[in-house]
C-alpha cells in the first residue's frame, strides 16, 4: 500500500521558536531544526514534505493576507498529497482554522492546525506530541477515505472542528476549548475518533475563495458603555459589518441611545452579528426583552457561533460579495458546521 503523503506547511508559533540568548525573549527559528528536534518523524510511516514561511511569524502578525496565502498553497498541493498539517502559533490559531474552513469549499481532506505552549527545543514541550500526532490524524484513512476531511485544530490529546475553538488557557498545555461542538478525537493509547461529529466527505470538487472583506469590527459591550464609545466604533470609515458581542443569551442596554445607535448603522447597511460573551451556549434573540429589541431593528443573531469564526464569517461573506439580501440567511445557517 503507497504510503500517505502529508505535507507539513510551518507558518511559525512558539513551536519553532528558540530563547533569544541575549534578550531571553523568544524568537522564530529556522525550519530546518524541526526536523533536527523531532528524528521520529522519520520513523512514521507517512510520506513527509514540508513548506517554510521563508519568515515565520508570532501568530499575532496573523492576518487575511496570509490566511489567502495558505488557502493557496494547499490548493496548489491539494492533488499531491492526502493532507496537510499547519503549524501555527496558538494565539490566533482559531481565527486562522476558522477562516480556512470558510475559503476551503468541498475540502475532502484533513487540514489540522497544531502548535505548542512551549518551543520544541524545550525538554518538558507539549510541541512534540501534538505534532507527531497531528501527522498521523492527517493521514488516517477508512475504507480508502481520509477520516478528518476538514479544518481542525489538535492539540494536547484532542481533536476540535477548527471553526468551533477558542483559545481560553495562555498557561495550560490544554489551551483550546471547544465548548458547543464535542471534540472530533482523543488521543490516548488509540486514537479515537468520533465519528458522528465528524463531517462527511463529499467528494465535489475543492473551491478556494481567496477574497476576505475585513472592513468589520468589534463592539463589546459591558455596564456603563459609553455613547460616545458606541458612536466612534459605528462610525468606522469603510464599515460593513460589526460583531456585537453581548451579556448571556444576547442581551443588550435598553437605552434609547443605542437602540437608535444600532437602528441607524443597520438602515446604513451596515450588518450587526450578535454573538455572545459566554464561552458557551447561544444568542436566542427574543428570549429576554433586552434582546427582543436587537432583533426587532434588524440585529442578526450568531446562535452558538464562535466570537472567532463569527470575524471568520463576515470577512468570507463581505469578501464573496454576498447581497444584504442574501446575508442574515447565509449568517444564520451553517456553512461549514460552524454554529448549530
Ligand atoms: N505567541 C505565540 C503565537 O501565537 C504563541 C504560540 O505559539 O502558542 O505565535
Amino acid at each position: 500500500m503507497k504510503k500517505p503523503s502529508i505535507l507539513l506547511i510551518y507558518t511559525g508559533g512558539t513551536i519553532g521558536m528558540m530563547e533569544d540568548v541575549r534578550s531571553k525573549s523568544l524568537k522564530p527559528f529556522d525550519f530546518k531544526h524541526l526536523t533536527k528536534q523531532i528524528p521520529e518523524l522519520k520513523k512514521l510511516n507517512i510520506e513527509l514534505s514540508a513548506i517554510a514561511f521563508d519568515k515565520p511569524i508570532d501568530s499575532s502578525d496573523m492576518n487575511p493576507g496570509v490566511w489567502i496565502k495558505l488557502a493557496g498553497l494547499i490548493e496548489e498541493n491539494y492533488s499531491k498529497h492526502d493532507g496537510f498539517v499547519l503549524l501555527h502559533g496558538s494565539d490566533t490559531m482559531a481565527y486562522t482554522a476558522s477562516a480556512l474552513s470558510f475559503m476551503l469549499e468541498n475540502l475532502n481532506k484533513p487540514v489540522i492546525l497544531t502548535g505548542s505552549q512551549l518551543p520544541l527545543g524545550i525538554i518538558r514541550t507539549d510541541g512534540k506530541e501534538n505534532l507527531i500526532t497531528a501527522i498521523e490524524i492527517a493521514a488516517e484513512r477508512k475504507n480508502g477515505k481520509p477520516v478528518v476531511p476538514e479544518v481542525c485544530i489538535y492539540f494536547e490529546y484532542q481533536l476540535y472542528r477548527g471553526n468551533r475553538t477558542h483559545k481560553y488557557n495562555a498557561e495550560h498545555f490544554q489551551a483550546f476549548q471547544s465548548a458547543n461542538y464535542p471534540i472530533l478525537a482523543e488521543a490516548g493509547v488509540h486514537i479515537k475518533f468520533n465519528y458522528n461529529a465528524i463531517r462527511k466527505v463529499n467528494n465535489k470538487k475543492l473551491v478556494v475563495h481567496t477574497k476576505l472583506d475585513s472592513d468589520i469590527a468589534i463592539l463589546k459591550i459591558f455596564p456603563g458603555i459609553s455613547k460616545s464609545v458606541v458612536e466612534s466604533v459605528l462610525a468606522a470609515r469603510h464599515l460593513k459589518a460589526v460583531v456585537l458581542e453581548t451579556f448571556g443569551a444576547g442581551n443588550g442596554p435598553t437605552d434609547t441611545w443605542f437602540v437608535e445607535l444600532l437602528k441607524n448603522a443597520i438602515k446604513r447597511g451596515v450588518v450587526i452579528y450578535n454573538v455572545t460573551q459566554c464561552n458557551a451556549g447561544a444568542v436566542e434573540q427574543g428570549k429576554y426583552e433586552t434582546s427582543t429589541q436587537l432583533k426587532k431593528i434588524g440585529v442578526i443573531g450568531g446562535a452558538d457561533i464562535t466570537y472567532e469564526a463569527a470575524i471568520a464569517k463576515l470577512m468570507f461573506l463581505l469578501g464573496q460579495n454576498s447581497s444584504l439580501k442574501d446575508i442574515p440567511r447565509l449568517l444564520t445557517s451553517s456553512l461549514r458546521g460552524e454554529l448549530t
